[in-house]
């Protein structure tokens, strides 16, 4: 069989690992446009932060036995008739399942000024955006970043790490408005002019100027602002030109059904490109589950492999910004009415000059939304409340504040002992605490064995400490079998 994917991001470098790790008389192909073997992308923020190396974003190669990757190998057009997909160099390749892992484009806002984009104006989205958004801060003292959500402000700490002064410009009246509330947009602006970085919230910008001098951002307000280099962060557009162009369904993404296939059964789409359930996804814990359930369908694996959602939960890789939010983000009704036509608790603390917020949204005793800004013990039980739909405890302090009143703040996020086995530790690879603890008994003790094994910390790499935690639990419990 010959297996063609287009695209060689996040999604489609996962696809090709997981066909590679299964049997099967399989030819595949990987087409990607840029010039480099895949990298994690998500790590690009942590790149520009200077926290990491290129070469610590690289993914893992799968090129060989049976899987052929050339990078620099746009797609220009897919002949459905002859099962052939063609390349900006002329060349046709014959494929008999094409599967689309396109992704994301970043959306250059439609201002005067932005095109063609001046050197100093970059958006934030690939390995080359993040190279000359660091050239371009290389002796720059000031950066504005257009658009305060999650990727805008994660590019905002890390250049303010780098010691620029960064102004946010955001059209919305709080930041990060499709994952928090007005008050906790508030205190996460706090937070951040603490780190250096200031907030223009509630303002369109209306224009872009730039010279080897500089870069003027025009604003609505009559008051523009200059600094030595912008960055855009105003979102992005699932890439479906080369399927809307070959007529397969394709509204907001390309439109698939549950084992991914779009329209046409010979081709399926995955990741940021692909529109599953009337959703599109922008993370890499669908992508990756996407690319598993076409590994299975593609290698006869699993023949019930089905893609379902789960719970998405959000958090900020900024240096000295704890935040995790997931579920609902919309405010109460102030009059403390029903939400979405069903009673809720909604229970809230906030302490903005120490920079903390929590809000938890609870229905018939399980979490539909939480917000938890700052340091707070409780995050990793919130988390896999919220992921496994679980019952909140009766004690909701516990939750809010991260410890009960007088007692340790011992949870099962903490404590791996008492941290269920169906618990989800690493969410970008859906790997429970059982698999780790299987994983571990089977003789793979330390966090690099365990990630080679499991995936678990490959993705953000937000679950190292708890899988080193898991380690170091079972060690202690068995010490001679650590040894
Ligand atoms: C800075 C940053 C931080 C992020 N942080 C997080 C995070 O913390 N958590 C999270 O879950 N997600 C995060 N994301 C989102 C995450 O990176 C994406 O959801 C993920 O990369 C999607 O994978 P994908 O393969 O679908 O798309 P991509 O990774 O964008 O890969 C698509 C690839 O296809 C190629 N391509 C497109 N068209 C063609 C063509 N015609 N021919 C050949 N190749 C083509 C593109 O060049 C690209 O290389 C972040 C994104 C960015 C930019």
């Amino acid at each position: 069989m010959k297996v063609v994917i287009v695209g060689y991001g996040m999604a489609g470098a996962r696809l090709a690992a997981e066909l590679h790790a299964r049997d099967g008389d399989r030819k595949v192909t990987v087409l990607g446009a840029e010039p480099h073997r895949a990298y994690n992308r998500i790590m690009l923020s942590t790149l520009l932060a200077g926290k990491i190396d290129e070469p610590d974003v690289e993914l893992a190669e799968v090129a060989g036995q049976g899987v052929d990757v050339r990078t620099g190998a746009a797609v220009t057009a897919i002949d459905r008739a002859a099962r052939e997909v063609c390349t900006a160099d002329g060349e046709r390749i014959g494929y008999d399942h094409l599967v689309l892992a396109t992704g994301s484009r970043a959306l250059v806002p439609p201002l005067p000024g932005l095109d063609p984009l001046p050197e100093r104006v970059v958006p934030f989205r690939t390995l080359d955006d993040c190279r000359r958004i660091l050239a371009a801060a290389r002796g720059a003292r000031s950066a504005l970043v257009l658009g305060g959500g999650l990727l805008g402000l994660e590019a905002a700490r890390g250049l303010a790490a780098r010691g620029l002064a960064v102004t946010v410009v955001h059209p919305v009246g709080h930041l990060m408005e499709r994952q928090l509330d007005r008050s906790a947009g508030a205190v996460l602006a706090g937070t951040l002019a603490g780190l250096g970085v200031e907030t223009r919230l509630g303002v369109l910008a209306t224009g872009v100027a730039a010279d080897a001098d500089g870069v003027r951002l025009d604003l609505a307000d009559g008051d523009p602002l200059a600094a030595d280099l912008l960055v855009l962060s105003c979102g992005v557009r699932p890439d479906t030109a080369l399927a809307a162009a070959a007529g397969l369904a394709v509204e907001r993404g390309v439109v698939v059904d549950d084992r991914m296939r779009t329209s046409d059964p010979r081709i399926s789409a995955i990741g940021d490109c692909a529109q599953h359930g009337g959703t599109l996804t922008g993370l890499v814990a669908p992508a990756w589950a996407q690319a598993r359930v076409v590994a299975e369908v593609l290698a006869g694996g699993d023949p019930l492999a089905r893609y379902r959602p789960r719970p998405v939960v959000t958090r900020l890789k900024a240096a000295g910004i704890d935040l995790a939010a997931m579920g609902d983000a919309a405010e109460a009704p102030a009059d403390g009415g029903p939400v979405d036509g069903g009673p809720v608790e909604e229970l809230t603390f906030a302490d903005p000059a120490r920079g903390t917020y929590a809000r938890l949204r609870i229905r018939d005793e399980r979490l539909t939304g939480a917000i938890l800004l700052g340091d707070n013990p409780a995050v990793g039980t919130v988390v896999q409340l919220f992921d496994r739909g679980a019952p909140v405890p009766t004690d909701r302090r516990s939750l809010l504040l991260g410890r009960a009143y007088g007692a340790a703040p011992a949870s099962p996020a903490t404590s791996p002992a008492l941290m269920p086995d169906a618990a989800t530790v690493c969410q970008c690879n859906d790997v429970s605490k059982g698999a780790l603890v299987a994983c571990w008994r089977s003789g793979a003790r330390t966090v690099p064995q365990l990630a080679a094994e499991t995936r678990a910390t490959t993705g953000c790499g937000g679950c190292r400490d708890a899988v080193a935690g898991i380690a170091g639990w079972l060690a202690e419990a068995d010490p001679v079998a650590a040894r």
